[in-house]
């Protein structure tokens, strides 16, 4: 197979008129053939040419059989989590991106679905499944405490226990790992963050290896109707192919802030994938090619985060990531503001906790920006 970035790239072939790129096709219905014979494609809900494209290059850059692209990666996470039925649980892993909370706390119970929090996978076990366990679902590394489950030992555990798993890759990305390669049964991602990359589009993809699986997550984009539309498609179809690219530089420049402000003397705690002890440290070099471009960090005592924050120019204070411009947020009140305060301080998300998603820009304006806002604290 061939490498990430020449696969992205060269995902879709034989393209009319030699051109380089497919044509957008915006069309909500499709003729059909005969009464008695179905086109490829009938009207946009069901599938179109152009989401057809990028869900090819989604499928082949995460080298799985199936992919499907919804309008956000709340669409993905609602497709796959509402395959659960009345009377089942999930085990979900903590913390978890506020909206993945959302749905499992607020959506799931109106179905009769019950989710319990797994706070630290290390200690999963086959005592934590019962028989109506059907899923797990976790991101690794964790949203924004940066803590590593390995994802190969609990697809052993899950399977063994009649259970699939599903993980949120929104912050690897298939460029730095692969969950189904690792055991997962299904992946959803935002292709909000890394995957269109450019603050500038809102999507979600799912992809899995089980035919069976992706049907269901087909019906849901037919019932529902979250489907990512044409332009939108191939936006995110364009922006894949410069995902390693980015991914890399981006990664770069986070590793270079994290030694900055390792000596810097207003930092108190660095949170990275792995970070947290020699166990998760050797997982993540184990199952992912790198450790991203986001880490959080605390202030030490009596900085003030308000002067730090009002101090960068650069650094602009939004929620979200994974796009060309660096972003700094308050997590326990901005991404994790819909969680129960126990689920909060259960979580470590600490109130003074600062998320950081590191852009492209040149590493030393980013130093600066923030050497400077450090020492004004
Ligand atoms: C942003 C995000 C989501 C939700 O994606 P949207 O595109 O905003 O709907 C899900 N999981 C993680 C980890 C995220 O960061």
């Amino acid at each position: 197979m061939s490498g990430f970035t020449t696969r992205a790239i060269h995902a879709i072939e034989n393209i009319e008129n030699e051109a380089i790129v497919p044509p957008i096709y915006l069309a909500s219905t499709f003729g059909q053939p005969t009464t008695f014979e179905e086109g490829p494609f009938e009207y946009q809900r069901g599938g179109n040419p152009t989401r057809a494209n990028v869900e090819t290059t989604m499928a082949k850059i995460e080298g799985a059989k199936h992919a499907r692209v919804f309008a956000s990666g709340m669409g993905a996470t609602a497709a796959v989590m509402g395959m659960l039925k009345t009377g089942e649980t999930m085990l979900m892993g903590m913390p978890v991106y506020g909206g993945n909370y959302r749905f499992a706390t607020i959506e799931l119970p109106k179905r009769g679905v019950e989710s319990r929090f797994i706070h630290d996978f290390a200690t999963l076990s086959d005592d934590d499944f019962d028989e109506t366990v059907k899923m797990v679902f976790l991101e690794t590394p964790t949203n924004p405490t940066l803590r590593v489950a390995d994802i190969a030992r609990i697809a052993e555990i899950a399977h063994r226990n009649g259970a699939i798993v599903v993980v949120d890759n929104t912050f690897m990305t298939p460029y730095l790992q692969l969950p189904l390669e690792l055991g997962a049964d299904v992946v959803v991602q935002s292709a909000t963050k890394y995957l269109a990359g450019h603050g500038d589009l809102l999507g979600g993809v799912v992809t899995t290896n089980d035919a069976e699986i992706d049907e269901q997550v087909f019906k849901a984009q037919l019932i529902s109707g979250g489907i990512l539309p044409p332009m939108d498609s191939y936006r995110l179809m364009q922006n894949v192919k410069t995902l390693a690219i980015r991914m890399e530089r981006q990664q770069e420049n986070a590793l270079k802030i994290i030694e900055m402000m390792r000596e810097h003397p207003a930092v108190d705690e660095i949170f990275y994938a792995g970070s947290a002890n020699e166990n998760e440290a050797e997982i993540q070099s184990r199952q992912a090619k790198g450790i991203g471009a986001l880490f959080s960090f605390t202030l030490t005592e009596g900085k003030d985060v308000k002067a730090f924050l009002d101090t960068l120019q650069i650094f602009e204070f939004a929620v979200s990531l994974g796009g060309i411009e660096s972003l700094i947020c308050l997590p326990a009140t901005m991404t994790q503001g819909a969680y129960a305060p126990e689920h909060l301080k259960d979580s470590h998300v600490a109130p003074n906790l600062l998320r950081v998603a590191v852009g492209i820009e040149d590493i030393d304006d980013l130093l600066g920006d923030l050497r400077t806002a450090l020492d004004a604290a």
